[in-house]
């Protein structure tokens, strides 16, 4: 695939670019921040210390806000049990099984990590008329609750063209991805081009 946009919906978002067969570096090799696009500029902070921000909705730490929010809890309270781990930290895959049985909290929070998200993919079809956009990290599993609200954005937003030629897809080597990422960049190390003069 030449052109390619990658998203990691985790702890945080991540993001990658593939333009034309080569990764995107920029000057200082920061190209990528896609998680740090502004959605909404009335936002709540982003640990990057803007507002708004892809992160602050379709990312863990950012669903968790949204549930924060509608439980009018200050940030960091202790959340109800159904969404915590065994060790008290919120988790994404509680709040998918709250989605599963219908929560309607859950639901809603998933509905606008979804909303935003697809915001932010509109713009990147319309940027780069990519081949694939690829959802990994550890909330792609939540996908299914996120994908309506998502696609709704995206076929009002994005141009048509570049939509339906686009293919939005789930990574396949799912949580395994980083570290086969790691082991294949030791393998075969990155050449940085050099900036043309
Ligand atoms: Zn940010």
């Amino acid at each position: 695939r030449r052109d390619v946009v990658l998203l990691t919906l985790g702890t945080g978002v991540g993001g990658g670019l593939i333009v034309g067969g080569k990764l995107v570096h920029g000057r200082s090799g920061m190209a990528g921040e896609l998680g740090h696009v502004t959605v909404n500029p009335d936002g709540p902070r982003c640990d990057c210390g803007a507002n708004g921000c892809l992160e602050s909705y379709a990312s863990a730490s950012g669903l968790r806000g949204l549930v924060e929010q509608r439980l009018g809890l200050s940030p960091g309270a202790p959340l109800p049990a159904p969404i915590v781990d065994s060790e008290g930290n919120f988790s994404v895959r509680g709040l998918s099984a709250q989605a599963r049985r219908g929560d309607r909290l859950a639901l809603e929070a998933f509905a606008t990590a979804g909303y935003y998200l697809g915001i932010a993919i509109a713009a990147f079809l319309d940027i780069f008329n990519p081949e694939l956009i690829v959802i990994g990290g550890g909330v792609a599993g939540a996908l299914p609750y996120m994908r309506k609200a998502m696609m709704t954005q995206v076929r009002e937003r994005a141009f048509t063209a570049v939509a339906s030629q686009a293919k939005i897809v789930r990574a396949a080597l799912g949580p395994r991805g980083g570290v086969v990422g790691a082991a294949y960049a030791a393998l075969h190390p990155v050449k940085r081009a050099r900036r043309a003069r």
